[in-house]
């Protein structure tokens, strides 16, 4: 809910937070548990809680928003790599209800992020799936 949402309370100034930018629809601050030292948060500033449920106005807004960010962090941060992560839904590992994009400065061997052993698909599973998904859309 709204009333509640820590980053809305950020975005109503009733939490403090390190400011980094902001526009008349985004805020963007540093994470308070960095994975990495620069580790930046772009949020807008209305509230919702994931991409697919999202209005594509504020989609465009924060995509637009990630390029001039991203390179201002990797440039402070004196590095050339960064991750762009959205957690959505618990199992993603979703907190904060309120849709925001994770800008992770890398660097080398820094383990920010653990890295899964990628699966494979029994035969014909594959195709089955893009099908599928493919339907749905
Ligand atoms: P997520 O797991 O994708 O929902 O990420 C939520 C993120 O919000 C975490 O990385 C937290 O460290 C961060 N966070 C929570 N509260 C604050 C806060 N008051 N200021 C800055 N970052 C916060
Ligand atoms: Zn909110």
């Amino acid at each position: 809910m709204a009333q509640e949402c820590i980053f809305c309370r950020i975005i109503k100034g009733e939490i403090p937070c390190s400011k980094v930018y902001e526009n008349n629809s985004l805020l963007a601050f540093l994470d308070i548990a960095p994975l990495s030292q620069g580790h930046c948060l772009l949020v807008p500033k209305e509230h919702v809680v994931r991409p697919d449920t999202c209005p594509s106005h504020i989609l465009i807004a924060l995509t637009q928003q990630i390029g001039p960010l991203a390179k201002a962090i990797i440039t402070t941060a004196k590095t050339d790599s960064y991750n762009v992560l959205v957690n959505c839904g618990r199992n993603a590992g979703q907190l904060v209800d309120h849709l925001h994009l994770h800008i992770i400065p890398r660097f080398t061997s820094d383990n920010a992020l653990s890295h899964c052993p990628p699966g494979k698909y029994p035969p014909g599973r594959m195709e089955e799936l893009a099908h599928l998904i493919g339907q749905s859309l």
